[in-house]
């Protein structure tokens, strides 16, 4: 008898073909048959029809890596129709880690990752030293997905260097020893090595996070490290001033894939991010094989200017990083201060968070009654009305509510004609969730149902069987993930089951469910029936089940 039989849907395998009416049947966490019609003979039958079902969603980068030690269903993912997902991006890993240098990874963390230093001391669970015995944690607990881990860059540097590991080049002793860890935790089951080099990544006290200090030498010796043992995918988000020359010739020494972060659309400077995938277009036709990761969403990012996000990239805004209170309000206040980050606003840049585009950031929420007409205004209009400069009237409203003021900012990848050519782009991965990051600035766990919703159905850029194989079988290949990412029989039950007609992403919305009730914005599924992670069911059309099994398994065996 089968364990669950999903009668007359339609089904999007994954492969790119379009849906077609069949049932499946599930037996002991895999695909047992697909067929026009089979016999009801299961422990549970469900009419799917009118529905479509797809493989689970892989969801390619997010930062999982604290936030599973304390929330091992890593919602909101789950009930988004994520079934698997790759965590430790952009090499922000916390293992390996010495106990002397958790303070300092979480410091990172907090000021990287946008996540709360008081939610990650309370939350995180060190039962662990090495990335092998991180690994061996997150098999014991069990998760809600599945779960493939990168080592990481930042992490493996502070290992080797310690405290030196934000401040200086390494060695070459040094990157010996850290290219013995790289090969240490491929063996252990990492699926690749993920590294930054991006201005916009600091770290505690506004110090540049450690991969971002490594030269040429370093990169190309972790790389080779990583592919020794025949396998391994190398990510990197990279800066402006990282070619992706430098990347291809990473791709052709490690005969590796690799794949390069974050390629948003900056309307400042709309040439930059297709001279890129051009450049990844290029390094293909010679054979490497180079993936641009690429957003479905616009960058929206909340912050108040306690710690704003958008603008800690700029060099300019440096006097201000790793400050608080009445040191940070005082250098915020400082009329040269606020001249230099004029200026370099007005200088144009390559890549850059926040390009001074006043007409899209808006005043969220005010402290004080006084200034509530403020709300839902954009800057470039209140500075218009109060004859003012809006840096400034962003800065002294902020200054007079103690830094409280929520602002949003619409950063990048808001063109949506633009956005369109990225999503169809043949080297592109539709990716960038970040989730388990940037818990209160900003949440697209839900990409794959905003990609299938909105970019599918509603704008027409793609069919529904392109869409699907986007986030399923395209991902799953390129990680070499055995059996996932494509339904057939024999391969891994990961299944979500949704209404095409519906399907999309609910407006996110503030919760306070971390660790001490700290606040996250959370996103709701629309038009979901069912998510099933290795034949188990973890969400249905209400979320997240409750008692949720944790269905998913650490993979650590890939397809080379
Ligand atoms: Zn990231």
């Amino acid at each position: 008898m089968d364990d669950l039989l999903l009668r007359g849907g339609s089904i999007c395998d994954g492969t790119g073909a379009e849906p077609r009416r069949a049932d499946l049947a599930v037996r002991d966490g895999r695909i047992r048959a697909i067929a026009p019609s089979l016999p009801v003979d299961a422990k549970e039958t469900i009419d799917a029809g009118g529905l479509t079902l797809m493989p689970g969603i892989v969801d390619s980068h997010t930062h999982f890596d604290a936030q599973v030690t304390w929330d091992p269903y890593v919602r909101p993912s789950p009930a988004l129709g994520v079934t698997t997902a790759v965590i430790g991006n952009c090499g922000f890993t916390i293992a390996p880690c010495r106990p002397a240098d958790r303070e300092r990874t979480m410091r990172n963390l907090t000021q990287v990752e946008g996540m709360s230093f008081d939610v990650l001391q309370r939350g995180v669970r060190w039962e662990f030293e090495t990335f092998g015995e991180y690994l061996a944690q997150l098999r014991r607990q069990g998760s809600a997905v599945n779960l493939v881990a990168y080592a990481g860059h930042s992490s493996i540097r502070t290992w080797v260097m310690g405290a030196d590991a934000n401040r200086r080049a390494a060695t070459p002793d040094e990157i010996a020893q850290m290219a013995a860890v790289v090969r240490e935790a491929m063996a252990a089951g990492a699926v690749g090595l993920a590294s930054s080099t991006s201005p916009a990544h600091n770290g505690d006290g506004g110090l540049p996070m450690p991969s971002r200090l490594a030269d040429d030498a370093e990169h190309l010796a972790l790389i080779e490290a990583m592919a020794s043992g025949g396998r391994g995918v190398y990510m990197q988000t990279k800066g402006a001033e990282t070619r992706v020359a430098l990347l291809e010739e990473m791709a052709a020494r490690s005969g590796r894939p690799v794949m390069i972060a974050a390629l948003l659309h900056n309307g400042t400077n709309p040439g930059a991010v297709f001279a890129d995938l051009d450049a990844i277009s290029a390094g293909n036709a010679r054979g490497r094989t180079l993936i641009g990761q690429v957003s479905c969403c616009p960058l929206t990012m909340e912050f108040t200017l306690a710690s704003p996000y958008p603008v800690e990239g700029l060099a300019s805004w440096r006097a201000a990083l790793g400050k608080q209170g009445a040191e940070l309000e005082a250098v915020l206040a400082d009329p040269q201060f606020r001249q230099r980050v004029r200026d370099e606003l007005a200088a144009p840049s390559a890549f850059r968070l926040f390009n001074g585009e006043w007409d899209k950031v808006q005043v969220v929420e005010v402290a004080q009654p006084s200034h509530r007409d403020l709300e839902q205004r954009c800057l470039a209009e209140i500075a218009h009305r109060q004859g003012k400069d809006p840096l400034d009237v962003m800065l002294d409203l902020a200054l007079d509510e103690d830094l409280t003021t929520v602002f949003t900012a619409q950063l990048l990848n808001s063109d949506e004609d633009a956005v369109a050519k990225l999503l169809t782009h043949p080297h592109s991965l539709v990716s960038l969730s970040d989730a388990g990051a940037h818990l209160t600035f900003f949440n697209d766990a839900g990409f794959g149902l905003h990609l299938l919703g909105h970019w599918s159905r509603e704008r027409g850029v793609m069919p529904l069987g392109e869409a699907v194989r986007r986030l399923t079988g395209q991902p799953a290949a390129i990680f070499g993930l055995r059996d996932r990412g494509l339904l057939r029989e024999g391969a891994a039950a990961d299944l979500l089951l949704f209404d095409p007609a519906t399907v999309g992403r609910a407006p996110t919305r503030r919760v306070f469910d971390l660790p001490g009730g700290a606040p996250r914005l959370h996103t709701d599924a629309l038009g979901v029936h069912g998510v099933w992670v290795n034949g188990r069911r973890v969400a249905d059309a209400n979320g997240l089940v409750d008692g949720a099994p944790l269905a998913g398994t650490l993979i650590t065996d890939f397809v080379a």
